[in-house]
């Protein structure tokens, strides 16, 4: 990966090298965190984070459900993420993931939590496409996971907790080693449920079909394509889809904040479509760049320009 200057723990700037924690860490152990996955890109007016107030939000909506009391107010993390950009002075031109988690430190064992003290820290570098730049144009191979997404009875997939990555790491894992890039997740019943870090789309007949929530994490990138695909006139159904549907539906593709909108040209060695990045993936994935890197208008407000004069002021801009 690659390094920056800095990152930011608990109010502090601390340089890349030395920002470590204690092999007693609690959620090392039992795996109580929560994380977002954020980005912002160089848009013709510098680095902007895209939708910082609805990553800041989920996070803390997780550690609600974790049941982990945050050490720090919603508005520090807020500002901590323009913060930590500033300082990192990415120069490159790159784009930059962002990763703040929320997680319980040192000093208490055994699974009771709630005694264990809680820390936040946010890392930022240049990452690319997720999923290959090669995987946003022609698509990216997929398989059925033999793993169930986990189960509702079972844990909180409204969180985006770190626990809950054990089961995407697992079905990422065995994945790669068949020989695909990605796996798609079946829910308890048989139907599609998401991507190991990715929601579904598929397109039947000119109508966009995207799972509901009930078994996938509720997604900051579907709601801005769904948003999108309205907004171009696209009928746009929520409803549970299985396996064999996506066999032979037109178009599908994943979305996600590191994923962004990539299509899925196979699923079980069974071709989708013309085997290509499908008309309607193509429309909004454009769209979905275009919002962004602050080129659609209509979108400016999703975005925080960290070199901006007013991007400390609570509540935007
Ligand atoms: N599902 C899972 C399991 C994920 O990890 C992610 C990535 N955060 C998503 C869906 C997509 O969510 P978002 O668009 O908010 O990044």
């Amino acid at each position: 990966m690659k390094e920056s200057k800095y990152i930011w723990m608990d109010g502090e700037l601390v340089k890349w090298a030395d920002a470590k924690v204690h092999v007693l860490t609690h959620t090392l152990h039992y795996g109580n965190a929560v994380f977002e996955g954020t980005r912002a890109y160089q848009t013709d007016n510098g680095l902007a984070i895209f939708k910082l107030d609805e990553h800041c939000k989920r996070l803390y909506n997780s550690a609600k459900i974790t049941a982990i009391k945050p050490n720090i107010t919603l508005e520090e993390v807020r500002l901590a993420h323009i913060k930590l950009l500033k300082a990192n002075e990415f120069k490159s031109g790159a784009n930059i993931y962002i990763r703040p988690l929320i997680y319980l430190g040192y000093g208490q064992m055994g699974v009771h939590h709630i005694n264990a003290p809680v820390h936040t820290m946010i890392a930022a570098w240049e990452w690319g496409a997720y999923l290959g730049d090669e995987g946003l144009e022609n698509g990216i191979k997929v398989c059925t996971s033999s793993i169930t997404r986990n189960p509702n009875r079972s844990t909180f997939g409204k969180a985006k907790a770190a626990a809950n990555y054990l089961n995407s790491q697992m079905a990422k894992y065995e994945a790669i080693e068949a020989g695909f890039e990605e796996a798609l997740m079946l829910d308890e019943n048989g139907f599609a449920a998401e991507g190991t870090g990715e929601c579904l789309f598929i397109v039947r007949d000119g109508v966009l079909v995207s799972p509901p929530n009930d078994n996938s994490l509720e997604s900051i990138t579907q709601a801005t394509v769904i948003k999108l695909a309205e907004e171009f006139g696209i009928k746009v159904e929520r409803r549970n889809i299985t396996r064999d549907e996506i066999y032979i539906c037109d178009e599908a593709f994943f979305t996600g904040t590191a994923a962004e909108v990539t299509p899925i040209n196979s699923l079980d060695h069974r071709e989708i479509g013309n085997g290509a990045r499908g008309e309607m993936t193509k429309k909004l994935q454009s769209a979905y760049f275009d919002v962004v890197y602050g080129r659609d208008k209509d979108y400016k407000s999703d975005l925080t320009y960290i070199n901006h004069k007013s991007v400390y002021k609570k509540g935007g801009y």
